[in-house]
């Protein structure tokens, strides 16, 4: 059921994106001082994501009825990501190759790379390890580490089916428990629109407003331009498949709006996927298909970051005059797949895990100096493709499973 004040709040969104974004351009810094009306709103949806999380993934399991089930919902999922994202990082390299825009570029612009994005080198099997299976779920709860909680989640709905009937009130709880916090999700959303305001005026203030914005972007103008036709390419791409594999189509997408721009908000798909959540079941996806694909996607599935990535480490090459190879962009394709599926679902992460591709093809570090000033910015356009990405991808998944008659609740 469409939640009954979702258009009203939808306009509410939108005109707090435009009226955040004159508001900030004119102001400039002083605006930076609403800054904390976004926070407020931010810091609200951040604090549900863990019990949603938590709660969702298990009712999740727990939905999809037999293990089988759900063993197929992760194939599915996990083949949805990786061509996705696959197909996100390939039209990045295509239109930086088509538009090449870091040729010519001045390297004296570049700004000093500090040690949190640099110190990201070197990431061994034991980081990787913890990264799913740290030995403390809470402290990784703290640190808003969704993967160790998603991996603890289905262990546990799994236990649970296995445990059969002594495990039902348990069951009944986690579901009864993601029901309230979908309420409270519903009731945070009629403070979006003024949260968002809030958030785009206080970053543009930060930014110095439109003066300085125009300045900042102009000098890797054609970077900014690649990457936000490459991400509405791609955004577009998602749409086809999303008509195509389940016939749904512009009712999803404006369902999806709310999250999407939220996404662009906040820049992280990690604090937005309460929104996200809410978008999916509003278009009616089944309850297994969006209570594992959606929480999994935030932090594994990101499009936009794939994408940004390749054009950014390729931009960085033409700037130093290097030609990357055919054979050295294959290992672009493939790091920066890695690196986004590495990326955690909070504020400018794909620029950390941009040293991971920099590395592989042995570009020096300092290039990403030369796109720190406008990272903030993209980082926004890449996490509305992720969030819209994992929406897609919660209907395709829902849709494969009913085409194989898979058992898949409204819920
Ligand atoms: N901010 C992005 C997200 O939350 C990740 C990134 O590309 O930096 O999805």
């Amino acid at each position: 059921m469409p939640h009954k004040h979702a258009v009203a709040i939808l306009f509410g969104i939108i005109i707090g994106v435009l009226a955040g974004a004159v508001i900030g351009w004119i102001g400039g810094t002083p605006v930076h001082a609403v800054a904390w009306i976004g926070t407020v709103f931010l810091n609200a949806l951040q604090m549900l994501v863990i019990p949603l999380v938590l709660a969702a993934v298990i009712s999740g399991v727990l939905s999809a009825g037999d293990i089988r089930h759900f063993g197929t919902v992760g194939g599915w999922t996990v083949a949805y990501y990786l061509v996705t994202t696959g197909i996100a990082v390939f039209i990045g390299l295509v239109m930086v190759n088509l538009v090449q825009p870091g040729v010519g570029v001045d390297m004296a612009g570049a700004t000093e790379v500090p040690e949190t994005i640099a110190g990201g080198e070197g990431a061994g099997a034991t980081d990787f390890i913890n990264a799913v299976l740290p030995p403390n779920l809470v402290a990784a709860a703290a640190e808003t580490k969704l993967l160790p909680l998603i991996v603890f989640a289905l262990a546990f709905g799994v236990a649970l089916v296995a445990v059969g009937e002594p495990g039902r009130p348990v069951a009944q709880f986690f579901t009864g428990f993601n029901e309230a916090i979908m309420k409270l999700v519903i009731w945070l959303m009629y403070m979006a629109p003024l949260g968002i305001l809030g958030l785009v005026a206080g970053r543009l203030g930060e930014a110095g407003g439109g003066d300085a914005l125009i300045q900042q972007v102009s000098a890797v103008g054609w970077h900014v331009v690649t990457v936000v036709a490459g991400l509405a390419l791609h955004f577009l791409v998602l749409f086809v498949i999303l008509r195509l594999v389940t016939g749904r189509g512009l009712q999803y997408l404006v369902t999806m709006l709310r999250a999407v721009l939220t996404a662009l908000a906040t820049a992280s798909s990690s604090g937005t996927l309460p929104l996200t959540m809410e978008g999916v079941r509003e278009n009616r996806v089944g309850a297994s298909a969006r209570r594992i694909v959606l929480p999994l996607g935030a932090t594994v599935n990101m499009d936009g970051t794939a994408l940004y990535e390749a054009c950014a480490v390729l931009f960085i090459a033409q700037a130093y005059g290097l030609d990357l190879t055919l054979a050295q962009q294959g290992i672009v394709f493939v790091t920066a797949t890695l690196a986004a599926i590495g990326a955690a679902g909070i504020p400018e992460a794909g620029l950390v895990t941009m040293v991971i591709v920099l590395n592989a093809v042995g570009l020096p570090l300092e290039g990403i100096g030369l796109l720190l000033a406008v990272d903030w910015l993209l980082d926004r356009f890449r996490t509305a493709t992720n969030v819209w990405g994992d929406a897609v991808g919660a209907a395709v998944v829902d849709n494969f499973l009913q085409r194989q008659g898979g058992k898949a609740p409204l819920g």
